[in-house]
């Protein structure tokens, strides 16, 4: 008899249970638009040439040791994290009232941020978008936040419900948390616009509500690193205060190396310096320190001018591909008269595309074609190839007729 019988299995995560299902589907035609992660045009995982380039580098490298990095991380990484997201010019760090601390991928950094809001901000309440990834929900509740929702997607327009959304920012405490998705919205791919965001940021300003963004699509999105970091620059600029979870998962494709950084902009170098002491403290009894190889991968590759230029250039290729299979799918389904205005899938940015297919269509397209997706209709674009697009677009044309 085991001291543990009383523990009854878990149900499987939404989102990682979709891979657990698909790798069980003995069919050779299965597809798995399920988990976010890049593949090529063959359908292969890809590591881009410019990261196994700073490999080598690393590698042949005799002086690099295995010592453990101080508890924020590598430091060379954390600046230019900052840099990256915030702009090389950004006089916020310039004035040295940033800190930024290395952490386990978008998901670590996004945890650490919260924790260190449980203890050290007046103001419990998060607000996160309806919907949104569905681990924020967990990551933010277990921190000892209370998790509330902000208006988001309208499925009407299948595009942003806009008055809803300031409606209940409008009508939130003062002070509380807004969760805001830098860009490239998951699951629905919808974005503000350039004028959304200044009237987001308006409001939130003037009711001090305190921005958490999350950024684990720069450059993913549109193909530059910029525009898809304009919206977390937007709040910085007016001198205001905030917090974001940055993640090297998509736009290097480090998924499984876990690096990202949490950054966090304050009024004063003295606030940013004193966040930092707790922000130690909240990280040591954790993890202690995180890991070295991922870290010294991005900042050799963003501290070497050749080498940024080639990465930007194959980051580029991943969007330029993403966009492609937009049109494709949605020209597929033109092509095959599916009922419905599918003009979302080429408007939606982003790895995913809110399909507005239901849990029934979902379960159907599982079971008759072996097409595999998150039960809220969510597909990874990123996840598909021009060889599979036709038995996409007749599952979908077979689920909705
Ligand atoms: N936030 C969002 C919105 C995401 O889509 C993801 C990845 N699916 C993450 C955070 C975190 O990913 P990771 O921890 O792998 O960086």
């Amino acid at each position: 008899i085991s001291v543990f019988d009383h523990v009854v299995r878990a149900p499987e995560d939404p989102i990682l249970g979709v891979t657990v299902a698909y790798n069980k589907d003995p069919s050779p035609a299965k597809l798995n638009l399920g988990v976010g992660a890049y593949r090529t045009e063959e359908g292969k995982p890809l590591v881009l040439n410019v990261v196994r380039r700073a490999e080598q580098m690393l590698v042949n490298d005799s002086s690099r040791v295995k010592e453990y990095l101080p508890i924020v991380g590598l430091a060379d990484f954390n600046k230019l994290s900052a840099k990256l997201i915030l702009g090389a010019d950004s006089p916020a760090i310039q004035e040295n009232r940033v800190t930024t601390v290395q952490c386990l991928s978008g998901t670590g950094s996004l945890r650490v941020g919260a924790e260190f809001l449980a203890r050290h901000y007046h103001q419990h309440t998060i607000y996160i978008p309806l919907p949104t990834w569905g681990n924020h929900t967990k990551v933010f509740g277990l921190a000892g936040l209370s998790v509330k929702t902000y208006r988001y997607y309208d499925p009407a327009t299948r595009g942003l419900n806009f008055e809803g959304l300031l409606e209940d920012l409008r009508s939130a405490p003062s002070g509380a948390i807004v969760l805001l998705h830098a860009c490239a919205h998951n699951p629905t791919g919808v974005d503000p616009t350039t004028h959304q965001w200044e009237q987001i940021r308006q409001l939130m300003r003037s009711k001090a509500l305190l921005p958490f963004f999350d950024s684990a699509y720069q450059g993913f999105a549109s193909g530059n690193l910029d525009a898809d970091a304009e919206s977390v620059r937007m709040f910085v600029r007016d001198g205001g205060e905030c917090l974001v979870a940055q993640s090297f998962a998509k736009n290097m494709g480090l998924y499984g190396e876990r690096v990202g950084a949490l950054s966090i902009v304050c009024r004063t170098a003295d606030v940013a310096g004193r966040v930092e002491s707790q922000l130690k403290l909240v990280i040591r009894p954790m993890y202690s320190n995180p890991p070295i190889h991922g870290a010294s991968i991005v900042s050799t590759i963003l501290k070497d001018r050749t080498m940024f230029q080639e990465w930007t250039i194959e980051l580029k290729a991943m969007a330029d591909r993403i966009i492609s299979m937009r049109q494709q799918l949605f020209d597929a389904l033109r092509g095959r008269g599916t009922p419905g205005d599918w003009s979302h899938i080429i408007k939606q940015i982003g790895m995913f595309t809110f399909t507005g297919l239901n849990s029934e269509q979902v379960a159907f397209m599982r079971n008759e074609y072996h097409i595999y997706m998150t039960s809220d209709g969510r597909i990874s674009m990123a996840g598909l190839s021009s060889r599979t697009v036709p038995h996409l677009a007749d599952a979908i044309h077979a689920a909705v007729t």
